[in-house]
């Protein structure tokens, strides 16, 4: 870092995102990928835009709100397109936790919260999740600031139900909840269907993870249309045009391609559970996952040492050297072929370390 780079930055140590390897072919199952490619018809309509590139897209991405919105039966309004649900995470954490506001969130839960919470200067209120990794709704009763929670969470895997969420939401009337459901669409019910009956929820989405666009960088917000405008004065005031034309148009793509996606969905959880069987039966303890991962450990194995093992085998997955879960692994969900090959290793290393 140079002498010239603000405090904000030179203190915050930022988000460390999973290994994008360059060199060995890996079976690659450590950032929540989907393992198929995209909608061939998403592919079709980005190639089509490409044409255009010429000209800035639509800011207000007028098609894609009208697609989406139709899709999942809100209003225009209710909708903030995204580049990433990441940038929608950090519009979150602009506009209510910077300045002297405070960010709620659990202990273990997506790293980049406390990122984003230290970069904007928040307090934290980290609440421990219980010694089973499950979210008690009761300890985020009338909290302290804004509410993150991920449902499911990442990266336990597990899953709240509706009531629990709204539970959250109904206790606390006088702060923003938001509702981080990035793997719902591989287990859970969504909570979307309530932004319009309170007025302190908003729910954030993303196509990287069900709708295979982790490279296209697609998320949303979906609230009531005064928290929409709370982030669209952040988008205004930082990147009007936050999608590509190609990015905005695989999205509409990916949202018409309903049974591409949930044939996607169906594939992932059928082998999610084929994953966990097998890994128990190999004497791993397993979480039951809602999500496109499982997170599992070997006892008497450090989660590291099971990292390091598996990549050597030329499998890569992610270990997060952290209190309570550094016994810990967290592995993506992909093919059926990926699937075989990591239950084989895995249970090829624990007996080697
Ligand atoms: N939320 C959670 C819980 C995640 O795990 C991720 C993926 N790392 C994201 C949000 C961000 O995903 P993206 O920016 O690709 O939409």
């Amino acid at each position: 870092m140079s002498k010239f780079i603000s405090d904000r930055f030179r203190s915050n140590s930022p988000y460390v995102p999973g290994e994008q390897p360059k060199d060995t072919a890996y079976v690659k199952l450590n950032t929540n990928e989907s393992p198929f490619p995209p909608s061939a018809f998403a592919m079709k309509l980005a190639r089509e835009a490409v044409g255009n590139c010429e000209l800035y897209p639509d800011p207000e991405y007028t098609s894609l709100v009208s697609v989406a919105a139709e899709k999942f039966n809100v209003k225009e309004e209710n909708l903030l397109f995204t580049n990433g649900s990441d940038e929608a995470l950090n519009y979150v954490f602009a506009a209510y936790c910077s300045e002297g506001g405070t960010a709620v969130f659990a202990d273990i839960t997506y790293g980049f919260y406390e990122v984003f919470a230290n970069l904007y200067g928040a307090e934290k209120k980290i609440i421990p999740l219980r010694e089973d990794f499950s979210l008690n709704a009761k300890d985020y009763a009338s909290a302290c600031g804004t509410v993150i929670i991920a449902n499911p969470n990442a990266p336990t895997g597990k899953v709240l139900s509706p009531e629990e969420v709204l539970d959250i939401v109904k206790s606390n009337k006088n702060n923003v909840v938001v509702v981080d459901e990035a793997y719902i669409d591989f287990g859970g019910q969504s909570v979307l269907p309530y932004i319009d009956d309170f007025d302190n929820l908003i729910v954030v989405r993303t196509f990287s993870k069900s709708r295979s666009l982790a490279g296209a960088r697609v998320g949303f917000a979906a609230a009531n249309e005064s928290l929409i405008n709370d982030l669209k004065a952040v988008k205004y005031s930082t990147n009007p045009y936050n999608l590509s034309r190609m990015s905005a148009a695989a999205a509409i793509g990916a949202l018409l391609d309903e049974d591409y996606f949930n044939g996607n969905c169906k594939k992932i959880i059928s082998n999610r559970e084929y994953m966990t069987e097998k890994l128990r039966g190999a004497g791993f303890t397993v979480l039951d996952s809602s999500a496109n991962f499982v997170f599992a450990k070997y006892n008497g194995v450090k989660g590291k040492d099971l990292y390091e093992a598996l990549k050597k085998k030329g499998v890569l997955v992610r270990h997060f050297e952290k209190p309570r879960i550094s016994d810990f692994i967290r592995i993506t969900v992909g093919s059926m072929e990926d699937t075989v090959a990591l239950v084989k290793a895995a249970t090829e290393a624990v007996k080697e370390i």
